[in-house]
Parts: structure tokens; sequence; C-alpha cells
């Protein structure tokens, strides 16, 4: 199967925004956006990541909308199961609260929160344990871009977690390729460059597992409705994680839309 063939994802990254009122009106308006010019879930699959707290309420203001929104977390803790671990949400408690997404290894919290290879091979492995679906965001830094890292940086990412994945669990995890540079920095990877990746990722992928050629993998960096057209015609570029852009209902379904109608 070629990565066009595969149904696209678009999923926001709200990150630590937005206030409450701001976040009920801007899902208001997407449900509307999207209730006026549908956009049916084989075209295009569609998601929020908002900040934990309000994971539930999200979710519940979705629940309305005329096509299915799903709501995804940023992030989960490396500890499976319940316990002392204040201030942790397991994958365990998510999934007992129907949160079915996480993301997992976004560079804001490999860079900030010290989540290291071996930190995100936990929240995978207990992820895929409690039932999630898992968007795990792989990306170089400029710097291993100028020194022709890039490629080997984002697919020792993906080999970090392979040991944790079982051969029947990879149709579970969805790619995200997010340059760290391109990220909230208006810089877009070239067209080409993403697609470049985005086939290396796919083939070092489908050496890993048969599932590699049916995997999403999205791309994540400065994305907005100006450059989505030309990204979503990438045979490779199976959707985007959009962090800045998903804070407006216009642009966030423009994208969405951009990706439904090019695949
Ligand atoms: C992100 O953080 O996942 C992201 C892609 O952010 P932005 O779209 O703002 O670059």
């Amino acid at each position: 199967m070629s990565g066009s063939a595969i149904t696209p994802w678009v999923v926001g990254n709200w990150k630590m925004n937005p206030m409450q009122a701001d976040a009920q009106k801007l899902i208001q308006e997407l449900k509307q956006r999207l209730a006026d010019q549908h956009i049916s879930k084989e075209r295009c699959r569609i998601g929020i990541a908002p900040i934990s707290i309000a994971l539930l309420s999200v979710q519940q203001q979705l629940a309305d909308a005329s096509v299915e929104v799903m709501t995804v977390a940023q992030d989960v803790s490396r500890i499976a199961g319940t316990g002392a671990y204040t201030g942790e949400v397991s994958a365990n408690l998510l999934k007992d609260s129907q949160i079915d997404y996480v993301l997992i290894g976004h560079s804001e919290r490999r860079e900030i929160f010290a989540d290291n290879a071996q930190v995100v091979a936990e929240k995978v492995k207990n992820a895929l344990a409690a039932g999630l679906h898992i968007i795990y965001c792989v990306g170089e830094s400029l710097e291993q871009r100028e020194k022709g890292q890039a490629e080997v940086v984002v697919l020792q990412q993906i080999c970090d977690i392979a040991a944790v994945v079982n051969a029947d669990q990879w149709h579970n995890i969805t790619v995200a390729y997010e340059p760290i540079w391109a990220i909230g920095t208006g810089k877009t990877a070239s067209p080409e460059d993403a697609q470049n990746m985005h086939a290396k990722i796919r083939e070092g992928l489908s050496q890993i597992t048969p599932a590699g050629a049916r995997m999403a993998i999205l791309y994540g960096g400065s994305v907005k409705p100006e450059n989505a057209v030309e990204l979503a015609a990438c045979p490779d570029i199976n959707g985007a994680l959009v962090g800045g852009a998903s804070l407006n209902a216009e642009s966030f379904y423009q994208i969405a839309h951009a990706f439904a109608q090019t695949k």
C-alpha cells in the first residue's frame, strides 16, 4: 500500500493553552465549522490534545460534534497503574476515563522535561499495554540537521521504542515527524525535505514491521493553512500535528480540510 492510501490524521496540540473560556469558544467554533462543512472521518481523522485537566470536559463538549473528534492526552506517566506517584496520570487512568489517544515523545517533553529514550520507551510500553493509541513524536534539532545527522537521529528514535512494541501493537502507533527547528518558529521543512524524511521513516518502520506500510506518519512544525495543501500532496505525509494554528478554529479546520481534500 502506498503512503497516500492511508487516512490522514490532523491533530491539534494545544500545549499549555488556552484558558477555559477560550477553549470552550474554540471547540464551539470548530464544531460549528464541521457542521457547516462536514469532513468525514474516512477522509480525515481529527483530534485535539488539550491540557490534562481539560481532557474530560473537552471530550464531553466534542461528544455531539457532527463527526468524531478524538480527544488526545499530551503525555502520560512512565509509571503504570495506580499508586503513590504525586502529580502523575497513568495510561490505565487515561483509558479508565475513555481517553484512547496519547502523544508521547514530543520534543518539548524530551528537551524541557528530560524524557530520554528510556523514559519514552516506558511510556510507550505502558500506553500500549493499557490499550491506548500513541502518536509517537520524533525529530532532530537544527544542530543535528546541520551536521547531517537528521536521519540517523530520527531512525534511532524509532528504534528506541521497537523493543517494547509487540508485533501486533504497531497498528496502535502513529508517528509524528516534527523537526525541532520548525516547531513554533514559523519555519516549515520544505515539502521535499519533509517527504524525504517521511519516506525514510516509512522504510525504517517497514524493516521492523509489515504494519509500517500502513502506518500514518504525520508532519509537525509550523503547519498552517498556507502550507497544508503542499504538505498534504506529499505521498508519505499522512496528516499533521498542529501546534499554534490549532488555537484558531478556522485555521485548524482549513488544515484538516486540506488533508481531507488532497488525500
Ligand atoms: C507541535 O508542538 O507539535 C507543533 C507542531 O507546533 P507548531 O505547529 O506551533 O510548530
